[in-house]
């Protein structure tokens, strides 16, 4: 059993000034397998210093410079991917074909932020006016539990690149996870006070980052309850804030798609990272005349959807993070079947012998109405919802007809019309045909999906500020 009493401050690791000690629980068998102290406002304060310290110098570093900080990072983490990815199944129960990806993921995020800031303007000029991007400051970086190392890597990777300085405050559910990575950031041999995590509760740690003069920016990786709060707060200290919050993303058939090759894409995207991810297609659309085939190809599809230990190479379903979590997704479950939605697959309790952990049954609803709560609220967990629709201009209705927008997908075999399709999708990103990503495109929502972008020069973007010299 590991226990973890530093926080990493200023280029070491030094012993928590907080007390709380929390239990680090195994989604998978329920065993304790960890305990984690938990930072307090006083380590906030420590790290927000040491990073305010380093910004007069770091915030001055030449492009070259940073960039040569960005492939040392690449090196440190890709060193530790395997571990990475084991103690991402261990502690979050990510199954091991997801974890290794999201992990590579979180190591591709500094070659790209390198690549963006090398193509990006950073200076414009016109007659007598110079315009130059600067370092916003001090920026603290909170993340949510469901892809650790990526959320981190991502964010961390961007305020490098644009020559801000951070205090990062994962979360409480990642804090193993957390100290691999943070192992693993300290061999980059960073300036000290560049790079400060402080695990800790969301409303001490986080809090304090966000009220903190001191903080110049927040980027947000969470719920839309705590985006919304922090928007509010920071307003106080006139925070920068970029909020990556949550979604109900469509994902629509259209009446040409090959039912073979589209159902498996589409319960892919539905049950990835075993339901818990934000960008999950967990509303799929799928016309009228096709819902007897769809069905069809569903319950067969859900045959490849095995669930159970989340280290086996072939679980494609693993755990919920936390019991929290499984009774959130039985208690949508619930109030599914209440509202007159019909089970297809799946529902209430434990799959069969996994009652060990925190293991849901993947459930797919039919006959769902877009206004019911199971189509409209995020439930976060292996619940699909199907929804028929009349015409491709329902489906464009019935897409957009969500408080969410974060992401979408088309599922087609005419390529003009899917474009028609997307372009017409009130969402941040639409894939076509399949989940796939591009780390220079850029990542974020409409509507209450969140304010900015991550990703590419749109995510360094988010860490400066123009300044503009007339002579
Ligand atoms: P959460 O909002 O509960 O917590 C996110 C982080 O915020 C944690 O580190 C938490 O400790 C911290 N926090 C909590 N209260 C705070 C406060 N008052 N002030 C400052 N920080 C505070 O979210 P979660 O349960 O960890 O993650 C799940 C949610 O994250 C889902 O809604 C999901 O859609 C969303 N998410 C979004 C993206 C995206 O890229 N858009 C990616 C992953 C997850």
């Amino acid at each position: 059993m590991k226990s973890l009493t530093k926080h990493y401050i200023d280029g070491g690791f030094v012993e928590s000034h907080g007390r709380e000690v929390m239990d680090i629980t195994s989604p998978t068998n329920r065993q304790l397998i960890g305990r984690v102290t938990l930072g307090d406002e006083e380590d906030t304060r420590r790290a927000i210093a040491a990073a305010k310290r380093t910004f007069s110098t770091f915030g001055r570093t030449t492009k070259d410079e940073r960039a040569t900080l960005l492939r040392r990072l690449h090196e440190a983490v890709s060193a530790r991917l395997d571990d990475l990815t084991a103690v991402m199944i261990e502690e979050y129960g990510g199954v091991a074909q997801f974890a290794r990806l999201i992990v590579q993921s979180g190591v591709n995020a500094f070659p790209a932020a390198e690549k963006a800031l090398q193509e990006m303007p950073w200076t414009r000029s016109w007659e007598k006016t110079t315009v130059t991007l600067e370092p916003v400051g001090v920026a603290g970086l909170i993340t949510a539990w469901n892809a650790n190392a990526l959320f981190i890597c991502l964010k961390l990777a961007s305020a490098v690149a644009a020559g801000c300085t951070v205090v990062i405050k994962p979360s409480e559910l990642s804090a193993l996870q957390t100290q691999v990575l943070v192992e693993a950031l300290h061999e980059a041999k960073l300036p000290k006070g560049l790079l400060n995590v402080v695990t800790g509760r969301g409303e001490v740690v986080g809090a304090e980052l966000v009220r903190n003069p001191d903080v110049d920016k927040i980027s947000f990786t969470g719920s839309v309850a705590v985006g919304e709060r922090i928007m509010r707060d920071g307003a106080a200290t006139m925070k920068r804030v970029t909020l990556e919050l949550g979604g109900k993303s469509p994902t629509i058939l259209l009446d040409d798609a090959a039912l073979d090759q589209a159902i498996p894409a589409a319960l892919i995207m539905a049950f990835l990272n075993s339901g818990q991810a934000c960008a999950a297609g967990t509303r799929l659309l799928v016309p009228k005349s096709r819902l007897d085939a769809v069905k069809q190809a569903i319950r067969e599809g859900m045959r490849a959807f095995t669930v159970g230990d989340p280290a086996d190479p072939k679980t494609a379903v693993g755990p919920m993070v936390s019991e929290r979590q499984y009774e959130r997704i039985q208690s949508y479950i619930r109030k599914g079947i209440e509202e007159g939605a019909e089970v297809l697959v799946g529902g209430e309790g434990h799959p069969e012998g996994l009652d060990a952990g925190f293991f849901a049954r993947p459930t797919v609803f039919v006959n769902v109405k877009n206004d019911m709560t199971i189509a409209q609220e995020e439930i976060f967990g292996p619940v699909l919802c199907v929804i028929a629709y009349d015409s491709e201009e329902d489906a464009i209705r019935i897409a957009n007809d969500s408080r969410y927008g974060l992401h979408g997908a088309v599922l087609r075999t005419d390529r003009q019309r899917t474009r028609r399709v997307a372009s017409q999708l009130r969402v941040g990103r639409v894939v076509i045909n399949g989940m796939t990503d591009d780390p220079q495109a850029p990542w974020g929502g409409f509507k209450y999906s969140g304010v900015g972008r991550e990703y590419g020069e749109y995510g360094i973007e988010a860490f400066v500020e123009p300044r503009a010299i007339l002579e």
